[in-house]
């Protein structure tokens, strides 16, 4: 019997309505995505990038710290050393199917060369696009140079 009236009287209904009623006017917890922005924090792990020196010079000096501390295999690095003596990668792939974005290559960086931007709307249209090569690691870190700088300054009293 209760659910009958329930059912015939509608107050589930009722319920529901009176509930979007009651958040008509209230203040309004989401946005217009993408013209409008959520904030980010500094410390947000998205699309990696390599990093140079002001002089142009790549800080990566091949370590291979980033590769092996990296939960998923995602990095692969082959070097070879240089004429003037300095060790250079030859090879540096991120597999962004692999990447879990956990951030650990950037922390076991001890050079800050390979990073993790802010830049989180990114796509892959065809196969191979996933792969991350040094090229494209590099262009990313020239583009996006002063944001990455301003985000390191930032957390550095947290460190
Ligand atoms: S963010 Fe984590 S999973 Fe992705 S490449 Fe770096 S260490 Fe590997
Ligand atoms: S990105 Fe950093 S940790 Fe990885 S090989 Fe280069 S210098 Fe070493």
């Amino acid at each position: 019997m209760k659910n009958f009236f329930k059912t015939f009287l509608m107050t589930e209904l009722v319920k529901g309505l009176s509930l979007t009623f009651k958040n008509l006017f209230s203040r309004k917890v989401t946005i217009r995505y993408p013209e409008e922005k959520a904030p980010q924090s500094p410390r947000f792990r998205g699309l990696h990038a390599l990093r140079r020196y002001p002089s142009g010079e790549e800080r990566c000096i091949a370590c291979k710290l980033c590769e092996a501390v990296c939960p998923a295999l995602a990095i692969t690095i082959e070097s070879d050393v240089n004429k003037d003596g300095t060790r250079r990668t030859t090879r540096y792939d991120i597999d962004l199917f692999k990447c879990i974005y956990c951030g650990f290559c950037e922390e076991a960086c001890p050079v800050d060369a390979i990073v993790e931007t802010r830049i989180h709307e990114y796509h892959m249209e065809t196969r191979g696009e996933n792969i991350m090569n040094k090229d494209k690691l590099l262009a990313v870190g020239d583009r996006y140079e002063q944001m990455i700088a301003a985000d390191k300054a930032s957390d550095a009293p947290y460190r």
